[in-house]
């Protein structure tokens, strides 16, 4: 009697390689059925924003190509997850589904009813890790508590094993058995098209798995090196920009880990710092999700209860002009520019992006994740709202409050010649640096030779530094305890 298949339930692990869950099913030789399944009625399954929704779709289009090399395919189906992988295992006679393990708070419960509906009706369900480099219930406090802070949490993670070896993709897999339909992708509408705004997204990235493994090669062959000293400075490609591929589990983190650790050692002291320093900001990536994962209401909720009434401001022309990069300064508007051009940003100008917003504007840091989780294609819950959290005060191991970032000074610090703003502000490009970072401040005559009309050719500032960091200071007090 032929095997009964095995349904691989694919979701945010869209690769061949190092994926244990497909590698389990391909070895016992049964049919197997890669599946994944557009789920937009599981409450909290589907909250991609626009930029993701492109991502997603060209990834799983790649993803079809790569299971099309071996044999295989992609099915797609629509639906909540729950009723359609019952009903794909009924139709098919599936005896098992694997999965990757996923740790947000919806995906968790999922997982549990799916695994209570499908064991109960004798479909075998295995779950495996994958996602992360350690598992959330490993990484523990003396007092076998999650950590709150992440220095002691970094220092645990590098007491634990290693990450052993990767997984190699299958070389081959079966057919998919006769008369198991899937829906076209393009029937998904996750793409946009009128206006399609994706096309700049699109020139700027490669997504599925050979865009993800030729990223990790450009880090280790001509990024990794310079890390430490460039990481910090968004004029410098310094950054492996390797996020959205490991949020869309197109490269595991072990693969990245392991690739820096075998390249440092094949190379030896120079690479050191730079590895350490890339290995502790792919950490961070662990942090945020075990924190999610033990923390779930801190996607809308601060993690420090007295934020719970933190007196944010309402003002949606402020807020408009912060997305729309027209706060009139300029290293603010070149990253809202930037997000909106390529749907990613310089970590250091994120920080001063956010900064903007929740102290000098005064904006709850939810109304600027939530902009964030719809322009970036790296949008994701754990990383992003731990991030916001982290710079609005009240998250796990946040800068205090009363630290404010001043763009004006970070622009100078870390954007001295103006390279990042110029190349994305290109009206201001023809200023003297130091008066890139202030034009306000720019002669009648350095404007008149730059071509600039404050306030028509690039917009005047919408708050003052030092009367939106009073603002802020002030509400601070208020809930200071
Ligand atoms: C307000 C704010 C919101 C953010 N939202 C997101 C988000 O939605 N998704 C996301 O992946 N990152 C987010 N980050 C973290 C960070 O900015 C990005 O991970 C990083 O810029 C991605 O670029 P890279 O891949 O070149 O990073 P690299 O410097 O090359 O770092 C390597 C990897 O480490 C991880 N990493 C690095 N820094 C962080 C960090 N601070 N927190 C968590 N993981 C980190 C990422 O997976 C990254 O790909 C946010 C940061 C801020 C300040």
């Amino acid at each position: 009697m032929a095997a009964a298949p095995i349904i691989v339930w694919f979701r945010a692990d869209l690769r061949l390689h190092d994926h244990a869950a497909l590698s389990a099913a391909a070895a016992t030789g049964a049919p197997v059925i890669p599946v994944y399944v557009h789920d937009e009625e599981t409450p909290g399954h589907c909250t991609r924003g626009g930029a993701s929704r492109w991502w997603l779709h060209e990834s799983l289009k790649s993803l079809d190509a790569d299971l099309r090399k071996l044999g295989s395919s992609l099915v797609l189906a629509r639906g909540p997850a729950l009723e359609v992988l019952g009903d794909l295992a009924r139709e098919t006679g599936a005896g098992a589904i694997f999965w990757s393990r996923g740790y947000e708070p919806w995906a968790v419960k999922l997982e549990s009813n799916l695994h209570g509906a499908l064991e109960g009706a004798g479909v075998r369900c295995r779950r495996f890790s994958g996602a992360l480099l350690f598992e959330p219930e490993d990484i523990r406090t003396g007092s076998g508590d999650p950590y709150r802070q992440y220095t002691p949490f970094y220092k645990a993670c590098l007491k634990e094993a290693e990450p052993g070896t990767t997984l190699k993709a299958p070389v081959a897999l079966p057919r998919v058995p006769d008369g198991v339909e899937s829906d076209k992708l393009e029937s998904w509408g996750l793409k946009p098209f009128k206006p399609d705004w994706a096309s700049s997204i699109a020139a700027a990235w490669t997504p599925g798995e050979t865009g993800a493994q030729a990223r990790l090669d450009w880090l280790v062959k001509e990024i990794l090196q310079g890390y430490q000293a460039s990481r910090d400075f968004p004029g410098i490609d310094g950054t492996s920009r390797l996020s959205p591929h490991l949020h869309f589990g197109e490269v595991s983190p072990h693969d990245v880990w392991n690739a820096v650790r075998y390249t440092t050692a094949a190379m030896g002291a120079k690479l050191e710092t730079g590895a350490e320093n890339f290995l502790r900001q792919l950490l961070w990536r662990e942090f945020s999700h075990h924190l999610l994962f033990h923390r779930p209401g801190l996607v809308t909720s601060p993690l420090r209860p007295e934020y719970a009434k933190f007196p944010w401001r309402t003002d949606a022309e402020n807020l408009e002009a912060w997305k729309q990069a027209r706060t009139g300064y300029p290293i603010v508007d070149a990253g809202m520019r930037e997000l909106y051009s390529t749907g990613w940003m310089h970590n250091r100008v994120r920080m001063v992006v956010a900064s903007f917003l929740v102290k000098h504007l005064l904006i709850s840091w939810q109304q600027g994740a939530e902009w964030f989780l719809d322009t970036l294609v790296d949008a994701d819950l754990a990383s992003n709202s731990v991030n916001w959290q982290w710079v609005a005060g009240c998250g796990a191991d946040a800068a205090p409050y009363f630290r404010i970032f001043n763009p004006v000074l970070q622009g100078k610090k870390f954007d001295a010649k103006g390279v990042y703003v110029k190349s994305w502000i290109p009206e201001l490009a023809k200023l003297p640096n130091n008066r890139i970072h202030e034009p306000w401040k720019a002669t009648k005559a350095e404007l008149e030779k730059a071509r600039i009309s404050l306030g028509e050719s690039y917009p005047d500032r919408i708050v003052d530094l030092s009367e939106g960091r009073k603002r802020a200071l002030a509400a601070y007090e208020t809930i200071k305890g």
